[in-house]
């Protein structure tokens, strides 16, 4: 945990602070306490050369009362004596103080001689007295007494005293000063010592936390990096201290959703670009249907315009060549007439087929349909077509045994059949039967109309149902029979298809749904 290690790094710091604070403040006082004694004894040495300076000028204000009378300046006598009791009290006050801070033996004979030296002063003083008031007659210079207080008593004894304690005073201050030293040195070597050992826990400490913070981002700038570049299957280590797991682990279900994400859209953009293709395939597959019907649409206007011209050039040229003969009789009028009349027929049955056509393919057919029997219809019609086919045999053939019901446009349906059984006669030849016959599958009713004649090929029999198509040029086929008998299948709901085989013969199926009312 990196908040663990940085109240660890940090009480560390403050241990070694709290050393350094301590040992300062032991020094502080060892030196303020050092600095005191000091100035005591400094004290001390100038209340002795004070105390020194004021008994020398008593001594002298008692020599001088020696000399010259009695009542030489007593007040002043009295003065310096009140100043040197003062000085002793003082002196006394220090040493005791001394005495209990650096003890008995550093202060040895201070308390002791400053008692021995107020009674030396005490006893000089006395002795003064008692000189002035002695009855010797002798001058003072030859005074044996005098002598001896001023050179043995003064001049050794009291100036010994006073030498003595500021020597002692002097030794003092020379053994705090040394003191103060031995502690000056303690300290700058504790410093050494405490900095000796307590830097490289520093150093190691701050390159340990570095670690601990610099590891993890870098892991952490890794994966961002792969992220960055793409790679989502990347996933960062989940085991570095829990400040950084808890950001990996969100890093890493960030990196999860940006895969799903990124999934998602490579399958939108797939299924986008399948479906412009799709589409686009579409659009090709309806430009080149919409081509080849617009290719068909010329040809049919080709072929129309191609159909109307050959019946309208005839009535023209019959018309024509009618008109400039000069002498031309009622029987060539007769001809004429009956020719122009064939064409308008063949002109107006084209129109009609054509206009049949249009209107299927717009839908538009439409059948006067009627509940009819299908065996009563054909068989009525039956020797119709036997005139038609003549002199080929046609049969009609059941192949169900009950009466089928049919709802149909009986003229449409007959017509459609009519243009198969044309067609079987118009592609066979004599002695082939054609035969038409009638099946049923379910609720289908189909009639097929079967020759053996020329057959069509299996490359031509997809092209048979289109407008204008024409295989063989036999008979007055303009190519559109078989287009209109689809045309009437398919308004009937049903339809026709086609098998045949080249020089076997040919099969046309017309299917139509039969009525639920068959028997
Ligand atoms: P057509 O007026 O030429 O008969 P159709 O549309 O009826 O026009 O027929 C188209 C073509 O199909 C014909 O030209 C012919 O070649 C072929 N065909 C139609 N019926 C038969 C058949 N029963 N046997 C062989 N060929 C046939």
């Amino acid at each position: 945990m990196y908040k663990r290690k940085l109240y660890l790094f940090g009480l560390l710091s403050t241990f070694i602070l709290l050393i350094a604070l301590a040992s300062a403040a032991v020094s502080a006082h060892l030196t303020r306490a050092n600095l005191k004694q000091s100035q005591l004894a400094q004290s001390l040495l100038s209340e002795h050369q004070q105390l020194s300076s004021i008994s020398y000028r008593l001594f002298k204000q008692l020599t001088d009362e020696l000399i010259f009378g009695k009542n030489a300046n007593q007040a002043k006598v009295r003065n310096k004596q009140q100043q040197i009791q003062q000085s002793l009290v003082r002196i006394k006050q220090f040493e005791l103080a001394q005495r209990e801070a650096l003890g008995i033996e550093a202060t040895q004979g201070s308390v002791e001689d400053t008692d021995e030296l107020e009674a030396l002063i005490a006893e000089i003083v006395n002795e003064f007295r008692a000189i002035a008031q002695s009855n010797d007659s002798a001058p003072l210079y030859e005074q044996q007494r005098l002598q001896t207080l001023l050179e043995s008593t003064i001049d050794n004894q009291f100036r010994e005293a006073i030498n003595s304690a500021v020597t002692r005073q002097t030794r003092v201050v020379s053994r705090i000063n040394a003191s103060i030293e031995t502690l000056n040195t303690s300290i700058v070597w504790f410093t050494i010592c405490l900095g000796i050992i307590t830097c490289p826990f520093i150093l190691l400490g701050c390159f340990w936390l570095f670690n601990s913070l610099y590891q993890p981002l870098t892991v952490i700038r890794t994966g961002t990096d792969a992220i960055a570049s793409g790679n989502y299957d990347y996933r960062l280590p989940e085991t570095l201290d829990d400040e950084f797991t808890d950001l990996v682990k969100a890093l890493n279900s960030m990196i999860t959703r940006l895969a799903e994400h990124e999934d998602k859209a490579d399958a939108y953009r797939k299924q986008l670009e399948f479906e412009v293709e799709t589409r686009t395939r579409a659009l090709k597959e309806a430009n080149s249907k919409l081509t080849q019907i617009d290719a068909k649409r010329r040809q049919f206007m080709a072929d129309v315009s191609h159909e109307l011209r050959t019946p309208l050039t005839i009535i023209r040229g019959e018309a024509q060549v009618t008109l400039r003969q000069r002498s031309a009789t009622n029987e060539i009028y007769q001809e004429t007439l009956e020719t122009v009349l064939e064409q308008a027929i063949n002109l107006s049955k084209l129109v009609d087929d054509l206009l049949l056509l249009a209107r299927a393919e717009m839908h538009e057919f439409t059948l006067d349909l009627a509940k009819t029997n299908l065996k009563t219809l054909l068989e009525q019609q039956t020797s119709t077509w036997q005139k038609v086919t003549k002199p080929r045999e046609f049969k009609l053939e059941w192949a169900v045994n009950r009466n089928v019901i049919v709802f149909i446009d009986e003229g449409r349906l007959l017509q459609a059949l009519t243009i198969l059984i044309e067609n079987a006669h118009k592609y066979s030849h004599e002695g082939q039967p054609i035969t038409l016959k009638v099946s049923s599958n379910n609720d289908w009713v189909t009639l097929s109309v079967i020759d053996i004649g020329d057959g069509i090929s299996s490359g031509d029999l997809e092209h048979v149902f289109e407008r204008f198509v024409r295989l063989k040029r036999k008979g007055d086929g303009m190519g559109l029979g078989l287009s209109i008998a689809k045309a009437i299948a398919e308004a009937h709901g049903g339809k026709l298809e086609a098998h045949s085989t080249l020089g076997k013969g040919s099969e046309f199926m017309l299917a139509i749904k039969a009525s639920p009312d068959s028997e």
